[in-house]
């Protein structure tokens, strides 16, 4: 149940900058750098860990802010924002709060990839972050730009392992200390912002890049291979300039479906959400496109951007002659704004508008701010740890699209998993783990770490193998009890609703196994369903269940005293019986991966002299990445079901 009630975002502003200027302390466990969508999961996950914590970001009132669509899930991303849940996180709490538009994508497939995703209300999504961070406990939140990491020189016993120790401000106050830093500096570092022909320095409009100085400490001082990506946003346009009949009405689901295992409830009611509308490109829009290429610099500019999510300028460059989809999006309850989805543009703002008004609703469109792009440096990810620690340098943590991801799902399920590793550290416990096997965040890391990115990366379902293991409606069961007890970033009340859950679940699906009968009665008592004629078998409730046509309803009707207290949990029951089958084939398989996941590669290990039989090109491999386990190792490219299995029988039987 949705039942918080926040302070007025002003207050909630002030609060925090007098905390600012009241900072007790010159040494913290933990430092965030940066207060988007991987910092604030970053901060408040290390809190939740026990550490104290600094976020420092160079605007407070920028905190949570949607830099470019306000939308939050998808298809994949709408399992990232589950998990970052299930492990007490901030995004899906704040997505219930600020959601104006929600629906479920991908319903015509089955329910491991069904995408939650909801249309936001910035200004409520900002609202919502900040509160929530002012109200951690053991967090503290510092107006600053961050100039310096401070790093101790390599330790003679360690060649080449630099340790962090603190940040420096650029504003020239003294230096704060921490054990652990964890930098999400997005878009930031190095930015340049680009409109038409020019270029200049900046991290997002209206605000600017980070300062070289923090590039300089991590390509010069730390040797890390850094390199350099693109995106780019739409121009915003007046709402009431745009003649919204003729685009096709695209309404939200009648029933809101909450990001949140804790809300049963979102807060914007079913009739309040606003609805979308789809209209499409036409010719006109092309001929622009192609009439001002010498006039826009950012396309023709060699940074990678995301194939995903494209300007206009490269869908019509790439798929010429077709009309292309525009959504046309709310951008808050209130706002006189909408977002065009799908019209990401750097061109001049002047031709910006006529490429619009090629477009049948925005004939007479008004642009509010014109669409720019940004281009950004990145740090090249196989240089972190599982833990997304840099190898080479203790206590440096990175998260977000300085890893060279894309979107804040992907930011902030990075930066939850940073920021409990960061806690982690700073207490002196191991660095924890999350497999492939178990989660869509331990697949990201591992994709991330392992394989590195080639272009900005986004989550999709067909990237985890076992995703009908690993579905929106189980994150809580996969991972909220993993949470509390080892990684320490669940709080009680949640783990507590976790017990609840899994114990009701039990519990049904023990009652539905123990109704048993043949299908002759059951078809008796549930006459019509399509059940094969000619089979006479016994089945269980929880079988019978797997069938297309029989839900937990059906049952519950004919059954009422054992199944009818568990109808809070019909559409999870369901879901549970129709991917029993899989599950039970996936589960030695993933037990057989567990167990490769598991055994660490010794970091020691020179692969260039080791007495086993590798290809030189398969050393040269292992040496460059220097996987942690053998399941990272497996998903090297150019690895060979040869070379795997020495390695294995090299570090088992020697090792
Ligand atoms: P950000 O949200 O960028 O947050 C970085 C934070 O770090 C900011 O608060 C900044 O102030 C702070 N910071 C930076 N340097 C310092 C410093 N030295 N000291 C202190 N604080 C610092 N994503 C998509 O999925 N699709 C898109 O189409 C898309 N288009 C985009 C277009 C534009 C123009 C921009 C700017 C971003 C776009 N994104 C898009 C990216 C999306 O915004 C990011 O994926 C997401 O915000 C990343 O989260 P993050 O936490 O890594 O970084």
């Amino acid at each position: 149940m949705l039942t918080k009630k926040l302070p007025p975002v002003h207050s909630v502003l002030l609060l925090v900058s007098r905390r600012a200027s009241q900072l007790s302390r010159q040494r913290y466990d933990v430092i965030v750098v940066g207060g988007g969508h991987a910092g604030t999961e970053a901060a408040a996950a290390a809190a939740r860990v026990g550490a104290e914590t600094l976020l420092v970001t160079q605007k407070i009132q920028t905190i949570g802010a949607l830099s470019c669509n306000p939308s939050l899930g998808g298809v994949g991303k709408g399992h990232l924002v589950r998990e970052v849940d299930a492990l007490d996180g901030l995004c899906g709490r704040a997505g219930d709060w600020a959601g104006i538009n929600f629906s479920v994508l991908n319903r015509s497939k089955g329910p491991a990839v069904w995408g939650l995703r909801a249309q936001l209300d910035r200004q409520r999504y900002r609202e919502f972050i900040q509160a929530e961070l002012l109200s951690t406990p053991r967090l503290k939140v510092l107006e600053g730009s961050v100039e310096e990491l401070l790093v101790s020189d390599p330790n003679p016993a360690e060649p080449g392992r630099h340790r962090v120790t603190g940040i420096r401000l650029a504003n020239g106050s003294q230096p704060i200390s921490a054990s652990s830093v964890v930098l999400t500096t997005g878009t930031f570092l190095s930015g340049s912002l680009f409109v038409g022909r020019t270029s200049s320095p900046g991290g997002r409009i209206g605000d600017a890049p980070s300062s070289s100085g923090l590039t300089q400490t991590l390509r010069d001082q730390l040797g890390l291979r850094v390199g350099r990506l693109r995106t780019g946003t739409p121009p915003r346009l007046l709402k009431d300039s745009v003649d919204l009949s003729l685009a096709k009405l695209h309404p939200p689901d009648r029933q809101p479906t909450p990001f949140s295992f804790m809300n049963t409830q979102t807060r914007c009611k079913p009739e309040e959400q606003l609805p979308c509308y789809l209209t499409y490109t036409t010719p006109g829009v092309e001929r622009v496109v192609r009439e001002s290429l010498h006039l826009n610099c950012h396309i023709q500019q060699d940074a990678k951007g995301p194939r995903y999510c494209p300007s206009i300028e490269s869908r019509v460059l790439r798929f010429p002659g077709r009309s292309h989809q525009v959504w046309l999006e709310p951008e808050g309850l209130t706002s006189d704004l909408l977002y065009p989805q799908g019209l990401s543009m750097t061109m001049p703002p002047d031709v910006q508008l006529r490429l619009i008004r090629e477009i049948p609703p925005l004939h007479r469109a008004e642009i509010h701010t014109p669409g720019y792009g940004v281009q950004y440096d990145y740090v090249c990810p196989t240089q972190l740890s599982p833990a997304l620690q840099v190898k080479n340098t203790q206590g440096l943590f990175l998260a977000g699209q300085i890893n060279g991801t894309t979107g804040y799902e992907e930011a902030a399920a990075q930066g939850l998993w940073a920021g409990v590793n960061a806690a982690r550290r700073a207490l002196s416990q191991p660095p924890a783990a999350l497999s492939r096997t178990e989660s869509y965040i331990g697949v990201l890391v591992d994709d991330l770490v392992s394989r590195g990115v080639t272009e900005p990366y986004r989550m999709f379902t067909s990237r985890a193998e076992f995703r009908t293991s690993l579905r929106p409606d189980n994150a809580d069961l996969r991972l909220t009890m993993k949470g509390r007890f080892e990684l320490g970033c669940v709080s009680a009340v949640r783990h507590h609703e976790a017990v609840r859950v899994r114990c009701s679940l039990q519990n049904a699906i023990a009652a539905l196994q123990a109704l048993t009968m043949s299908s002759t009665s059951w078809r008796k008592k549930l006459p019509g369903i399509s059940m094969s004629e000619n089979k006479n078998q016994t089945l269980s409730g929880m079988d019978l269940l797997e069938y297309k046509d029989v839900s937990f309803e059906m049952l519950a009707s004919v059954f009422p005293e054992c199944l009818s207290p568990y109808m809070e949990f019909s559409q999870r029951l369901k879901i549970e019986a129709v991917y029993k089958p899989h599950n039970d084939q996936n589960r030695s398989e993933i037990k057989r991966i567990q167990s490769e996941e598991n055994m660490s590669l010794p970091q020691d290990i020179d692969y260039f002299t080791l007495p086993v039989s590798l290809s030189q090109e398969v050393r040269e491999i292992l040496d460059r990445f220097r996987p942690t386990t053998l399941g990272a190792a497996t998903r090297l490219q150019g690895m060979t079901p040869a070379a795997i299995a020495n390695l294995f029988n090299y570090v088992h039987f020697t090792r």
